[in-house]
């Protein structure tokens, strides 16, 4: 009998347990200072705003940024929204132009703001992927236009796990003037992300998938040399210089500092004995379960993530006969419908056999003894099945 504590939790891509360091840091936030950081007229209020100040800092500081140039949001859902829409509709009323790009393998949280815009009479393109789920740089430059005046793509992917080369696609979108916007939620803590290095406009996060509270987020907009002035989605007491109103999330944007703190530092270290970790899951995986495919660019990929198909399995039965191995099937922010999700049919999978696909994504907790324990686990399922079906 295995002593590993159950169930097994690999599904970090989806969300992460708190750090015991973020809730320390966010308690006094719920009670001593539980100040409204608007209400600069006692001393409540000021202290509240001190926290959410010294916290944009720290926060703008890790990212290469300025403090004037971090928004506050609910999240990167929230972020994606704000940077697509309040983008393209600023620069639609500048005449700028009303070509959008993104790329089909996107976070819903871009695609359904994209569909909008389309809706609304922009010119949307959205870029194909390879087999591997990789972006080919050339037909992005050849979609350019003088008209581009926004290009939207994540820095690493939610479901199979691909970098994207941010920093040349940054630099082709600038040459003919557009805005450059990247998701980079689940690149934190995993690769390194600097504004300046990566030479995007706005940059999406969330805290919650690095280890930091759930309903907190960010968005980082550039102010030189190409000042980024959105249109707002969220409008009210004009918070966030009118950008995104809404009484700040205090014990939220104090923990979020807090982790992606710990996510800078601890970075480099916590990426490669996760990465070997993956990649023991990865052999394992193979050796053990015939005809299972590794979706995704294995030579840029999140050191996290493990994305597979295992054809003639359908992913729902498996992990519903897998209940002490936590897992998705696909994306868990589509986990209540049970088709092949948006990304796996965009390498090519068809609706039936791209169902078999299970995402992995290990973290700060993830040992080798539950990298074992789920191999075993799921091989034992999939043979159960696969016998059931030739029964
Ligand atoms: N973008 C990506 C790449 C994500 O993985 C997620 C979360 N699944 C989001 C955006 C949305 O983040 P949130 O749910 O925290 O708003």
């Amino acid at each position: 009998m295995s002593s590993v504590r159950r169930p097994v939790y690999l599904d970090y891509h989806s969300t992460t347990p708190c750090d015991p360091r973020v809730v320390k840091a966010m308690l006094p936030c719920f009670t001593e200072n539980f100040g409204n950081s608007s209400s600069r007229g006692h001393v409540f209020g000021r202290a509240a705003e001190e926290l959410v100040e010294d916290s944009r800092r720290r926060i703008a500081e890790l990212l290469g940024a300025k403090a004037s140039e971090i928004v506050f949001t609910g999240g990167s859902t929230e972020s994606n929204n704000l940077a697509v829409t309040g983008a393209a509709c600023a620069r639609r009323e500048a005449g700028d132009g009303n070509h959008v790009v993104s790329c089909v393998t996107e976070h819903k949280s871009v695609i359904c703001p994209m569909e909008r815009l389309d809706e609304e009479g922009f010119d949307v393109t959205m870029l194909s992927v390879d087999e591997r789920g990789r972006i080919d740089i050339d037909a992005l430059s050849a979609a350019l236009t003088e008209n581009t005046v926004l290009v939207s793509l994540m820095l690493a992917s939610n479901e199979i796990g691909n970098i994207h080369p941010i920093g040349e696609i940054a630099r082709r979108a600038h040459e003919i003037g557009a805005w450059v916007h990247t998701d980079a939620t689940q690149a934190i803590g995993k690769v390194p992300v600097d504004v300046n290095e990566l030479d995007v406009d706005m940059l999406s996060l969330s805290a919650h998938k690095f280890y930091g509270p759930k309903g907190i987020g960010a968005l980082y907009q550039r102010e030189s040399p190409r000042r980024i002035k959105l249109k707002p989605c969220i409008i009210g007491g004009g918070h966030e210089r009118g950008v995104r109103s809404g009484t700040h999330n205090v014990p939220g944007i104090v923990g979020m500092a807090a982790a992606l703190e710990l996510a800078v530092q601890e970075r480099e270290e916590e990426s490669q004995r996760v990465s070997a970790l993956r990649d023991r899951l990865e052999s394992r995986l193979m050796e053990e379960i015939e005809g299972l495919v590794v979706n995704g660019d294995r030579e840029h990929r999140l050191p996290n993530n493990l994305s597979v198909t295992i054809p003639h399995i359908d992913g729902e039965a498996l992990l519903l006969s897998l209940d002490d191995v936590a897992v998705s099937s696909g994306s868990a922010c589509k986990s209540d419908t049970a088709s092949t999700s948006h990304v796996i049919k965009a390498l090519g999978w068809g609706d039936e056999d791209g169902r078999g696909t299970l995402r992995f994504g290990l973290g700060r907790w993830t040992t080798e003894e539950e990298i074992e324990f789920a191999v075993g686990r799921l091989a034992e399922t999939v043979n159960h099945l696969r016998a059931l079906s030739t029964l």
